[in-house]
């Protein structure tokens, strides 16, 4: 991948729409199978949204190369101007909402390749926005996601509605973090303009039991053990509880000094 800079004059985020779910990030990772083999044949008829064919999420991390995922094919994804600061929103929104394939009705409670196999695992924003120790140990590295929008008129036109894309372009090229960049897909080399995802958690769907944000590995094994077992597993074989252990007591440790030092604070004050 080669990026280039942008001039990000304005200093906003682009951030995500006030409303539940807005990040999207499920329908391009864990809901859907490949190929977008959770639709029926009669849906894939269907029109597609209006992220499908143009927005992609970039996950990268250091030393590793970068993945490419495709979003189902029913994923509507708009940016907006905010009419009061001018500021950039996303929201990623599923377009067949009332007809959803059941599984992604089940999701995050239960959900995966069949209708039958349940979730084991946090949805993956929760993971994304998850403290760095249990990322570095679930892992074995962290992460940053990214939005990646085809640099042409006609994707940007079809995801910044109601605005010349020219002045669309030049106002998300404008914004914080966002940069352009030239991506292999495939045999091909195509151009990106790259819209980094934030950890803003508070538009998550908190609703559900199951739906919860990982405060600590601990809490995190307690509710979602049988997957982070078999992460772990991959990742140290029969060492596995030895690194949870030893992960979850530096952890507490960590959390003890930092409770002490702000106590400390508290009284020199
Ligand atoms: S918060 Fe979770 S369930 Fe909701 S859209 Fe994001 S990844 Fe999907
Ligand atoms: S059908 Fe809708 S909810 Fe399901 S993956 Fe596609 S866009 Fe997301």
């Amino acid at each position: 991948m080669n990026t280039c800079c942008a001039t990000n004059e304005n200093h906003c985020d682009v951030t995500f729409a006030e409303g539940e779910c807005s990040d999207g990030m499920c329908c391009f990772t864990c809901v859907i199978p490949t190929n977008n083999g959770h639709i029926s044949f009669f849906k894939s008829l269907w029109k597609s949204g209006t992220g499908s064919d143009h927005v992609k999420l970039l996950v990268t991390s250091k030393g590793c190369k970068e993945e490419l995922y495709d979003s189902c094919k029913f994923l509507n994804f708009t940016i907006s101007k905010s009419p009061v600061n001018s500021s950039l929103k996303m929201d990623l929104r599923c377009s067949v909402y009332k007809s959803r394939p059941s599984q992604c009705v089940g999701y995050p409670d239960r959900a995966g390749e069949s209708l039958y196999q349940r979730t084991r695992g946090p949805c993956i924003f929760n993971e994304y926005t998850a403290p760095s120790a249990y990322k570095k140990l679930v892992y074995k590295r962290e992460w940053q996601a990214s939005y990646a929008i085809l640099d042409r008129a006609d994707a940007i036109r079809n995801i910044f509605v109601g605005e010349d894309p020219g002045i669309a372009r030049d106002l998300i090229l404008k914004a914080n973090g966002v940069h352009l960049a030239t991506i292999s897909v495939g045999k091909e080399e195509q151009d990106y303009v790259l819209i980094p995802i934030h950890r803003q958690t508070q538009n998550i769907l908190y609703l559900s039991e199951k739906h919860q944000p990982i405060t600590t590995i601990k809490q995190a094994y307690h509710r979602w053990g049988e997957k982070i077992q078999r992460n772990l597993q991959n990742h140290y074989g029969t060492e596995w509880e030895t690194q949870l252990k030893n992960a979850i007591e530096m952890e507490e440790k960590d959390a003890g000094k930092r409770y002490n030092e702000n106590t400390a604070s508290n009284i020199e004050c």
